[in-house]
């Protein structure tokens, strides 16, 4: 026999075997150490008291077969003291009475539980590993979007402050560029004046007939003359462009025919060139029959521009003056010339301010540079483009395309129309405003409140309205073209009838003392906003004399329906919910008008309506009747003949019951601001 080698003892630690002996009734006689290890098996204990609950009766059989025979692969689970269960393929042989066990710990079952446990370990792991991820993500991101909002909120402050800086500058900028306008307007105005004296004074020295010069003095005075008339050109052409520039030029639309223009317009034109002339100035025949509705004044100005420009900068060949249908309907007009042309380096700029072309050849002509640039503004004044095609040497041709009837007139014509139609639903207000785009501001700041717009484009216009309509308010614009609405104001202001309708200036100058003092009830400075348009006027409009009207209806749901339709008017309602107390109220009160319904408890329409008529007090207040039932005959001719109108409940609206009420109370001569009016409902 062999010793055991050293490291014999490690055998019981590597080892995966328990082995037991046990008698034929399971009962353990001997356990080796893993056994005892592993399953804290005793001699003595039994067998079965290892079994796992449930599977005690597998060791039995395995001991009852084991008698007989050995046994291979017999599986047992087995524990510890009741705990920690573990599978063991036990061999078993019977031998002298005694049985020998021996279990091996089945592989699968320790790999299986081995490989499940690592993996959930590493599941676990990978799922910590994944949330510290996750959570330095989600702190990452929390960083990001905190410095992002840091940002956002910094760059919003710069935005604001921006935009505050912005508003400042267009503010400024709208201030200079009025100012400027206006002291171009007003220099312009008193350069005019001496430049007169000083052309009338050269003719006057110029004439023969008014003692002689000697030659030179002639020629000196000539050149005074010359340089007069180009400082008078400049000046004109700087008042007009001041004027387009500040809004302030006035489109007068006329209805004219393109052919009979354009005659008139050669008949400017010829004298341009002189008689003996290498030009050649054409008129082509324009299409026939071509209706314009444009303002033909400012139509022509660009024109004539045009052709003076062409006579200027070309010395032979021809200017041709067409014109010619252009798409959607537009017309096209154009001057062609076989001058000097224009490089193409200039085909812009030449439509700046003071930009002339710099060759020599241009250079030779003189001019102001501001030509083109009217011609520019006013072409887009009426709707249209100017446009320029040329080679230097060539020539040039000039294109004014616009359309054939000016979108305005088409637009105002829809705004007087409406202000015709006096919406008795609205209280009119009368605006006087030369600038268009300003009343159609205006009109569509109102368009969805109680008020009417009625545009006025002058003085004239606006004492003509007011003596047809009794507006409910006024805007007035102070500057108007060629002249002021002062005495306008005052006039109002003075006049018993107009005294009480309140006027609101809106103009660009601060004459709010004057304004004040001449008895405007507000004063503004320009540009007005709709809110605020809004809320003055409903301030301003509903001030002074009320009607107040007064319902007499048992059923409160009617009544307060009745309220809500006459919200916002400048009727003052009074309630009563039977007969008497409604004639009482009427006594009382002097109501202007009583909505009387038909059906009342206690007292009928019919008797309510003869105390009314029994009482001087109440004699003439107006009755408009209300029935939700069918009359009958006899009493519909009663009562047509006693109220003023009959209306079925169940159809009333706002309108219909604003139309009654002005039309009762203007029958009644009671008529107040909102009432009188040429307006009657049907
Ligand atoms: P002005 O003619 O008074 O100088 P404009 O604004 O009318 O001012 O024209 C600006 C410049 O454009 C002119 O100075 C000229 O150089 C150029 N120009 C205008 N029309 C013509 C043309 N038909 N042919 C050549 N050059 C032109």
């Amino acid at each position: 026999m062999t010793t055991a080698p050293p490291v014999a003892h490690l055998f019981d630690a590597l080892s995966r075997e328990v082995a037991l002996v046990c008698d034929p009734s399971g009962t353990i006689l001997w356990a080796d150490g893993r056994a005892e290890s592993i399953l804290a098996a005793q001699p003595g204990q039994k067998l079965r008291a290892l079994a796992a609950q449930g599977t005690e009766e597998k060791v039995d059989r395995l001991l009852l077969q084991a008698r007989d025979e050995r046994v291979e692969g017999w599986e047992l689970i087995l524990c510890r003291n009741g705990e920690r269960p573990t599978t063991f393929a036990f061999t078993a042989q019977a031998e002298g009475g005694q049985l020998a066990l021996v279990g091996s710990l089945v592989p699968e079952d320790y790999g299986a539980s081995l490989g499940k446990v690592s993996s959930t370990l590493s599941e676990l792991a990978a799922l910590h590993r994944e949330t510290e991820r996750q959570q330095r993500e989600l702190q990452r991101r929390t960083e990001e979007l905190q410095r992002v909002n840091r940002e956002l909120e910094e760059s919003n402050r710069g935005v604001r402050s921006l935009h505050a800086a912005l508003d400042e500058k267009a503010e400024s900028l709208q201030r200079a560029a009025e100012v400027k306008g206006r002291v171009v307007a007003n220099v312009s105005h008193e350069f005019r004046t001496p430049l007169h004296s000083i052309l009338g004074l050269s003719k006057v020295l110029l004439n023969p007939l008014n003692g002689p010069l000697s030659a030179e003095q002639e020629k000196q005075v000539q050149f005074i003359r010359t340089s007069a008339e180009a400082l008078y050109e400049l000046v004109n052409d700087l008042l007009d462009l001041s004027k387009v520039e500040a809004g302030k030029a006035v489109l007068r639309h006329t209805h004219f025919e393109a052919g009979e223009f354009m005659r008139a317009l050669r008949g400017m034109m010829r004298p341009l060139l002189p008689p003996d002339s290498t030009v050649e100035l054409v008129f082509p025949d324009a299409p026939e029959n071509m209706e314009m509705e444009t303002d033909e004044a400012k139509l022509s100005q660009v024109l004539r521009n045009l052709v003076s420009n062409a006579v200027k900068f070309t010395e032979r060949g021809s200017i041709t003056v067409s014109v010619a249908k252009g798409p959607r309907d537009t017309v096209a007009f154009s001057v062609k010339d076989t001058g000097i042309g224009i490089p193409p380096e200039y085909h812009e700029r030449i439509f700046e301010e003071f930009i002339q072309v710099e060759t020599p050849l241009h250079r030779k002509v003189k001019g102001t540079g501001l030509g083109l640039p009217l011609a520019r503004r006013l072409t887009e004044m009426l709707g249209g483009a100017l446009t320029v095609r040329s080679v230097p040497g060539d020539g040039s041709t000039f294109t004014v395309t616009l359309p054939r009837v000016h979108p305005e007139v088409k637009e105002m014509a829809g705004l007087s129309e409406r202000a015709e139609k006096l919406d008795p639903a609205k209280a009119p207000v009368l605006v006087l405003e030369d600038d268009r785009q300003t009343l159609f501001l205006y009109e569509k700041y109102l368009e969805r409140s109680g008020f009417q717009v009625l545009p006025v484009r002058s003085v004239e216009d606006a004492r003509r309205t007011v003596q047809r309509v009794r507006p409910a308010a006024m805007v007035l614009d102070v500057m108007l073209e060629g002249e002021t609405s002062w005495n306008f104001l005052a006039e109002m202001k003075t006049k018993e009838e107009t005294r009480d309708i309140p006027i609101l200036v809106v103009t660009i100058t601060d004459r709010e003392q004057k304004a004040r003092a001449l008895g405007a009830d507000e004063f503004w400075l320009k540009p007005v906003e709709g809110t605020q348009l809004l809320r003055k006027l409903s301030e301003l409009a509903h001030r002074g004399p009320v009607e107040r009207i007064l319902i007499i209806d048992d059923d409160e749901v009617h009544r307060y329906l009745l309220k809500q339709l006459l919200k916002d008017t400048p009727y003052v309602l009074m309630e009563a919910s039977n007969g008497l107390e409604g004639i009482r109220l009427a006594r009382e009160k002097a109501p202007h008008l009583i909505f009387l319904d038909f059906l009342l408890p206690e007292m009928t329409a019919f008797d309510v309506l003869d105390d009314l008529k029994a009482d001087p007090r109440t004699r003439d207040i107006p009755v408009i009747l209300q029935t939700a039932h069918e009359l009958k005959e006899d009493e519909r001719t009663r009562l047509a003949r006693e109220t003023s109108a009959i209306l079925a409940k169940h159809t009333l609206s706002r309108e219909v019951a604003i139309g009654r009420i002005r039309d009762a109370l203007s029958k009644a001569g009671l008529g107040s601001r909102l009432e009188e009016r040429e307006v009657r409902r049907g």
